[in-house]
């Protein structure tokens, strides 16, 4: 560990359950972090540990170059760092700062966040941090940036404290739009698990003696479709050759499924939004290509 004279100041705001993952990774290789929170006392256990309250917005920008922000979306940025910006007698207390925001927001709100940062004279980064707090600054973290390379750059060093960082390029809008991506397959992946378990359940049989096994089979999913290169090879060239399973195989299923969630009770939104794609491609005369086709369908608008 370096003593923290040389390594330079970090700004943290935003102290929610990342926020304050963030901030203790930082203490912990030696940084001095400056932080501010909405609500104050979420602050207590990390200035405890070694981090210093800034008792203003103002003064928690105007303690680092690097400010990171932890937030629940874009707005929050806007709504503590607007007054700072524009406030009457704080004008070019952004000049020159690297505002690098890891909150989640789109990535028409990350190129609109760019150029309003831009407007103030600073730097705009933007990140998505794809572990869970607990795992920040971990083995396996990692982070997606983009934005200004050069930028990045100088910075690289304090964010590698976080996790691994991978940069995507220059356009701010690239972080966010992988960080939604992945996002769009974990979410829908965290629903699909419960709403398959309040099917079994909805039968008696405990949670416990399913899960297990619902979890095999999505840790399986790579051997029963082949890796990432392989399906995007696919997917690129349009050819979705059924001969080992077809869209109206799978459509049927997709439709046992909602009969059978029907049948049980239970919320039949999310089987039915998958129903729909295998039925727009049999609509579509494609019943007999493979399950990929339905990426020709999604494509498309529906
Ligand atoms: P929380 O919602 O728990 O915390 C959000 C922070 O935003 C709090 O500090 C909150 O302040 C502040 N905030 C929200 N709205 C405003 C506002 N209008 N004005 C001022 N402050 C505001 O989120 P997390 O810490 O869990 O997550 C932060 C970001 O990290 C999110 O964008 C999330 O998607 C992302 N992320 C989170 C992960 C996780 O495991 N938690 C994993 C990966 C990414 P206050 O304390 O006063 O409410």
């Amino acid at each position: 560990m370096s003593s923290q004279r040389s390594l330079s100041p970090v700004t943290v705001i935003g102290l929610g359950p990342m926020g304050r993952a963030m901030v203790a990774s930082l203490l912990r290789s030696g940084h001095p972090v400056t932080v501010w929170n909405r609500t104050e006392k979420r602050a207590d256990h990390l200035v405890a540990g070694g981090a210093t309250l800034a008792p203003t917005p103002t003064a928690a920008v105007t303690a680092s170059k690097l400010i990171i922000l932890s937030l629940t979306d874009y707005q929050a940025m806007y709504d503590i760092l607007g007054p700072v910006a524009e406030g009457a007698r704080s004008s070019g207390v952004l000049a020159g700062k690297v505002l690098v925001n890891l909150s989640s927001d789109t990535p028409d709100a990350s190129r609109g966040a760019s150029e309003w940062a831009a407007g103030h004279g600073a730097s705009f980064v933007t990140g998505g941090v794809m572990v869970p707090a607990p795992a920040v600054g971990g083995s396996g973290a990692y982070v997606f940036y983009s934005g200004p390379r050069a930028v990045f750059d100088v910075h690289e060093p304090t964010l590698r404290q976080l996790g691994e960082p991978r940069y995507l390029g220059e356009d701010p809008g690239l972080a966010q739009l992988f960080y939604q991506a992945h996002l769009d397959v974990f979410l829908t992946a965290l629903s699909s698990l419960l709403h398959a378990t309040a099917l079994v359940t909805s039968a008696g049989v405990p949670a416990a003696d399913f899960l297990p096994g619902a979890l095999n089979t999505l840790t399986g999913i790579p051997m029963m479709i082949g890796d990432g290169q392989d399906l995007a090879r696919r997917l690129e060239t349009g050819e979705h050759p059924g001969d080992l399973s077809t869209a109206r195989m799978m459509g049927a299923t997709a439709n046992h499924i909602v009969w059978t969630s029907e049948r049980a009770g239970i919320d039949i939104r999310l089987p039915e939004a998958v129903r729909a794609h295998y039925d727009q491609a049999v609509v579509a005369g494609r019943g007999t290509e493979n399950w990929t086709v339905l990426y020709e369908i999604i494509k498309s608008g529906g």
